[in-house]
């Protein structure tokens, strides 16, 4: 038997709770699949927890746009909902002339994305803040904090539920067809549930095109080849000796092995990029070693031994590793003419800051007024 709702979100991470959520708020009755036992255990569970000022990301972008926007709604949400966040700030730092020229390249990008709050420091002003750094000069960003990600995804969740969403676990999607009356979703698992939803959104992050590829209906030409680049973080023992995050100048593919902090102020550092075929979310100990020649340009007092494997991430790349990087990519009615389908790809960082201000975009592209 096949029943209606208004809604289907497919995949429980940041992303596609805070779809479920706005679709939810506005009404719609809404049930999210997730193919694994529990919400949260793919990419927003792997990933730095920093909240992005909106710095590097080429103007007029998504990325710069909805980190931008997301930041500050995130900011408002964790308040209002006592998620656990902390606005510590960052230094971008320089550690050569080359790179003293590069920031001010990175400020005047910051500026056109609208973030206007960052101010240069001398070399000795950014070691006053933090004694341990070594630098020629920095940036602070004021506006960059940090969040944790799993308390933001129950906060979603349990905000979605209370509007009437459910979340059905273990629940992949294996099937899907465009009707004339709405999209066919078939749900495995236990036991096989055939939905038709109004609205689907495919918010299935690594597995994003994967799923676009089941639609019967849907374009394949508009599914972009899927690309893993893989972000190892090693942690560091005992207490951070920095109350930043400290980042390097980006490079390229990602931002650099840079520092960042948990809420208990742990710190640990990453993520490095390593192109791969398969997900596989080992971390190999002998990368140690990278990171400690990258590491040590900013922090040369960093001891020998000091690093542990820690964990690691899979970006949801569009681009390929000779390729220029790719905007988020949210894909609706307007783009495959298909009524009530968002396809979300590429949705790699910031996508954790942006999760709320993604939401919104992708109810606008079904309709302005949801
Ligand atoms: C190394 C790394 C560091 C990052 N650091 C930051 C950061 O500091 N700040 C920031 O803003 N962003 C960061 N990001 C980006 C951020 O983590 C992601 O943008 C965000 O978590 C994506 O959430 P999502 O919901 O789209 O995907 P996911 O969290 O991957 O969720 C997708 C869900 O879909 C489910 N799914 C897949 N296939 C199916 C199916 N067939 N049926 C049902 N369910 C399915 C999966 O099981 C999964 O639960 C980082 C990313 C990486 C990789």
């Amino acid at each position: 038997m096949t029943e209606h709702v208004d809604a289907v979100v497919v995949g429980a991470g940041v992303v596609g709770l805070a779809c479920a959520r706005a679709l939810a708020r506005a009404g719609k009755e809404t049930i999210i699949l997730e193919r694994h036992g529990a919400f949260g255990t793919e990419t927003s569970a792997r990933n730095s927890e920093v909240i992005h000022a909106g710095i590097y990301y080429p103007a007029g972008s998504f990325k710069a746009s909805l980190c931008v926007a997301g930041r500050k709604q995130l900011y408002d949400y964790c308040e209002q909902y006592g998620v656990a966040h902390s606005r510590c700030g960052k230094l971008i730092v320089a550690t050569s002339a080359e790179q003293d020229a590069k920031l001010v390249d990175i400020q005047q990008r910051a500026v056109a994305n609208g973030v206007t709050d960052l101010c240069f420091l001398t070399a000795a002003e950014a070691m006053t803040l933090e004694p341990e750094l070594h630098c020629t000069s920095a940036l602070l960003s004021p506006s960059t904090g940090i969040v944790d990600s799993h308390g933001l995804m129950l906060a979603l969740l349990g905000d979605a539920e209370r509007h009437g969403a459910v979340l059905a676990v273990q629940s992949p999607l294996v099937s899907a067809a465009v009707r004339d009356d709405g999209i066919e979703i078939v749900a495995g698992g236990e036991s096989s549930t055939t939905l038709l939803a109004d609205i689907v959104i495919n918010s299935a992050g690594l597995s994003a095109p994967a799923v676009a590829g089941l639609i019967d209906g849907l374009p394949q030409a508009l599914v972009p080849r899927p690309y893993l680049a893989k972000g190892n973080y090693f942690s560091l023992a005992g207490r951070s000796p920095f109350s930043h995050l400290i980042y390097p100048v980006p490079e390229a593919g990602g931002l650099g092995v840079h520092l960042t902090l948990d809420l208990g102020g742990q710190a640990r550092f990453g993520p490095d990029v390593e192109w791969i075929d398969e997900i596989d979310y080992h971390v190999a100990p002998e990368r140690c070693q990278r990171f400690y020649g990258a590491i040590r340009k900013y922090w040369p007092r960093l001891s020998d031994d000091a690093l542990q494997p820690a964990y690691s991430g899979i970006r949801p790349k569009i681009a390929g590793p000779n390729e220029i990087d790719a905007d988020f990519l949210i894909q609706g009615p307007a783009a495959h003419g298909i009524p009530g389908l968002v396809n979300l790809f590429g949705i790699e960082s910031p996508g954790l800051t942006s999760c709320l201000s993604i939401a919104e975009a992708v109810c606008k592209s079904l309709d302005p007024e949801l």
